[in-house]
C-alpha cells in the first residue's frame, strides 16, 4: 500500500482546565438533542406505545410534584397552571390521537407528539372560545414536557472504554453515567471550574477541558484527540511525538489519604479541621475510613440526578441512614435539594429568566413544602448525629421558618420521645445579604457554611457556570476576602461553628488565605485532602493572619495575586505550584487586553 502522501497535521484548540490531567483516545461526540424529532421507525410498535405510556405518567408525576400544595389553603397560581396542563394530558384525546398516529403511520413518539400537536395547535388556534385559545401555551408546556421525557427515557449514551467525550456541556447526570465507561478525557464547550460536574469529573480523576469552541462541530466523531487537561489544550490528530511527550508529561503524583486526616495542626500548633463532601455511600466509607473529622457536606441533589426525580421517602431513608450508620459518632451535614426550575420540570428550562435568582434552593424547598418535609421526615428518621444545611439562604427568616417546619416533623414522628439526637439547622452562607446580616443569620441558625463557590458567583454578580465570563470569576477578588473575613469574624464573636466549603477550601493555593482570614474546620473532596493537610501542617497561623490581613484592604483580584505571589515566594514556596489553573486567571483579561 503506498503510504499517505499528504499525513494529517495536528490541530490545537485552547480551552481551559476544568480537571486536571492527560487523556488520549477516539472522540466520541455527545449531542444534547433535548427537543431534536427526528422520524425513526420504531420497533416494534407496541413497544413504541410503551415508551409513550412511560413518558405520560413520569410527566403527570412531575407535574403532580409541582403542583403539590402542602397548607392547601392558599390559592397558588401555579398550582393551578399546572392542574390544567394534568387536565391537558388526562382529560383530552390528545394521547389517544398520539397512540393513533404511532399506530397508523409506525413512527416514533417524538415524531408522533409533534404531529398530534400541530393538530391541536390549529384547533385552540382557530377556536372562537378565547378560554380555549388561551390554552395554546399550556398545550406547548404540556408538548415540551412529553418530548423532554422522551428524549431523557432513551438509553444513556455508552462510549466505547477509552473515549474522549465531546459534548457541549456536562450535566451531572451525564457524568454519573459516564464515568462507568472510564473514558480517558472530557471536552466541553462550556462550564466553569465550581460546575458540580466539573467537581465531579476531579474526584473521579477525568481530566477535562472546557471552553472549547465549538467542539462538536470542529473534532469528528472518532477523530483521534489529546487532550492536556494541564494546560488546557485540545490536540486533534496529535503527532507521534506530541503523543509520547503528553504520555510523559504526568500529574504531580496524586498522594495518598493518610489515616487521621481529620484533625491537622499548623506550625504553631493551631488546630484545623477537615471534613468531606461526599456524594455517594462509598465515598463516604473512605472518608470516614481515612479519620475525617466529619462529613461536612453531602449535596443531596445527586440522588435527584441518578433519577432525574426526587427520591421517595424510602430511598432517602435508606441513603441516609446507611451514611450515618457508617459515621457512627462523627455529624454528618446533608444539604436540602439544591434544585432549581430546570431541573425539576427540563421543558421549564430558560423560562425563568434568571435561573440562579430564580425559584430555587431553599426557596423552592419553602414554597413548595411537600417535598423539603418528606426529605426532612427522612433525615429525621435516619438517627444518628445529622446536620441539615440549607442551601442559598438570604435572609434569617428562611431558616426560622425552616425550624419550624423541622419541629412540626419532629413532633409528627415523635422522634423526641425515641430519644434521637434533635438535627442541628445551618445555614449556607453564599450571597451577599447573607454576610451582610451574618449574625441575624447565625442567631437563627445552630451552624454556617460559606460556599465559597456561589459567595464568588454572587457577590462579583458572576455566572460561574459561563465560560464567557470565566476571567470575570476572581476568588481573589478583594470583596471575596473581606466578606470571608467578616464572616468568620461573625462565627467567632457568636461562638457558631463555621465551616468553609466550595473549591476554594480545597485547593491548597487558597489554604493559607482562609487560615490567615481564621478559619478553623474545612470541608472538601477526598481528593483534595492530601495536598491541603501538607499545606496547613507547613503553614503558621499567626504569620498568615498577620501577612493576609493587609489583602483585604488591596483593591483588585490582580494586585492580590502580585502580593500573594510574594508571600508564598518568601515564606511557602512550595505553593506556588499548586495554583488551581496553570495561567494567572485571576487577571488573564486583562492581560490579553
Ligand atoms: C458552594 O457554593 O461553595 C457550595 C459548596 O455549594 P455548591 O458548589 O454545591 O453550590
Ligand atoms: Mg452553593
Amino acid at each position: 500500500m503506498m503510504p499517505d502522501p499528504t499525513p494529517r497535521r495536528e490541530i490545537r484548540i485552547e480551552g481551559r482546565v476544568a480537571s486536571r490531567g492527560i487523556g488520549i483516545g477516539r472522540a466520541f461526540c455527545l449531542t444534547d438533542g433535548r427537543f431534536e424529532t427526528i422520524r425513526r421507525r420504531p420497533a416494534p410498535v407496541n413497544r413504541e406505545i410503551e415508551r409513550l405510556d412511560d413518558a405520560v405518567k413520569e410527566v403527570l408525576d412531575l407535574l403532580d410534584q409541582f403542583a403539590a400544595h402542602s397548607d392547601g389553603k392558599r390559592p397558588d397560581p401555579a398550582a393551578e397552571i399546572f392542574d390544567i396542563q394534568r387536565a391537558i394530558i388526562n382529560d383530552s384525546s390528545l394521547i389517544g390521537r398520539i397512540r393513533e398516529i404511532i399506530a397508523d403511520e409506525s413512527c416514533n413518539s417524538e415524531w408522533a407528539v409533534n404531529e398530534a400537536a400541530a393538530e391541536y395547535r390549529e384547533r385552540l388556534r382557530s377556536s372562537e372560545d378565547e378560554h380555549f385559545r388561551s390554552l395554546l401555551a399550556d398545550l406547548d408546556d404540556v408538548i415540551d414536557h412529553l418530548i423532554s421525557a422522551l428524549l431523557d427515557n432513551r438509553q444513556p449514551p455508552e462510549p466505547p472504554k477509552d473515549a474522549v467525550v465531546i459534548t457541549r456541556e456536562l450535566r451531572p447526570s451525564t457524568i454519573l453515567n459516564l464515568a462507568k465507561h472510564e473514558p480517558k478525557a472530557i471536552v466541553t464547550e462550556i462550564g466553569g471550574w465550581t460546575s458540580h460536574s466539573f467537581i465531579m469529573a476531579r474526584e473521579l480523576g477525568i481530566p477535562v477541558v472546557s471552553g472549547v469552541r465549538n467542539a462538536l462541530k470542529r473534532i469528528p466523531n472518532d477523530a483521534m484527540v489529546a487532550v492536556d487537561g494541564l494546560w488546557g489544550q485540545v490536540i486533534q490528530e496529535p503527532a507521534a511525538d506530541t503523543v509520547e511527550r503528553l504520555k510523559h508529561y504526568d500529574l504531580p503524583s496524586r498522594k495518598d489519604l493518610k489515616k487521621g486526616i481529620g484533625h491537622i495542626t499548623t506550625a504553631d500548633g493551631v488546630s484545623v479541621t477537615i471534613a468531606a463532601n461526599v456524594d455517594n455511600i462509598e465515598k463516604c466509607r473512605q472518608a470516614i475510613d481515612a479519620g475525617v473529622s466529619s462529613i461536612g457536606l453531602i449535596r443531596s441533589e445527586y440522588l435527584f440526578n441518578i433519577a432525574s426525580r426526587y427520591p421517595g421517602e424510602e430511598t432517602q431513608i435508606d441513603v441516609y441512614s446507611k451514611i450515618v450508620g457508617l459515621a457512627g459518632e462523627k455529624r454528618v451535614c446533608v444539604r436540602t435539594f439544591d434544585l432549581n426550575m430546570g431541573q425539576l420540570l427540563p421543558a421549564r428550562a430558560g423560562r425563568e429568566r434568571n435561573p440562579a435568582l430564580g425559584l430555587r434552593s431553599i426557596r423552592l424547598s419553602l414554597k413548595h413544602e411537600r417535598q423539603f418535609r418528606i426529605q426532612l421526615r427522612s433525615l429525621i428518621s435516619a438517627g444518628g448525629c445529622v446536620d441539615i444545611l440549607l442551601p442559598l439562604v438570604s435572609s434569617a427568616d428562611e431558616v426560622m421558618r425552616a425550624r419550624e417546619i423541622l419541629a412540626d416533623e419532629i413532633n409528627a414522628l415523635g422522634i423526641i420521645k425515641a430519644k434521637r439526637e434533635c438535627p442541628r439547622l445551618g445555614a449556607m452562607i453564599e450571597v451577599p445579604s447573607a454576610v451582610l446580616t451574618i449574625d441575624a443569620m447565625l442567631a437563627a441558625a445552630d451552624f454556617g457554611f460559606l460556599g465559597t463557590n456561589d459567595l464568588v458567583q454572587y457577590l462579583l454578580g458572576v455566572d460561574r457556570d459561563n465560560e464567557a465570563v470565566a476571567d470575570w470569576y476572581q476568588t481573589l477578588h478583594p470583596a471575596v476576602l473581606k466578606a470571608i473575613q467578616i464572616v468568620v469574624s461573625a462565627a467567632r464573636r457568636s461562638r457558631t461553628p463555621l465551616v468553609i466549603g466550595g473549591e476554594m477550601a480545597g485547593a491548597a493555593y487558597y489554604v493559607p488565605i482562609l487560615i490567615g482570614l481564621g478559619a478553623r474546620e474545612l470541608s472538601m473532596n477526598l481528593s483534595s485532602m492530601p495536598g491541603v493537610a501538607e499545606i496547613i501542617g507547613s503553614i503558621d497561623s499567626e504569620k498568615a493572619a498577620e501577612l493576609i490581613a493587609p489583602l483585604c484592604t488591596l483593591g483588585t483580584a490582580g494586585e492580590v495575586e502580585d502580593e500573594l505571589r510574594k508571600i508564598y515566594a518568601k515564606y511557602w514556596p512550595e505553593l506556588l505550584l499548586t495554583h488551581p489553573s496553570t495561567r494567572p486567571f485571576e487577571r488573564s483579561f486583562s492581560s490579553k487586553n
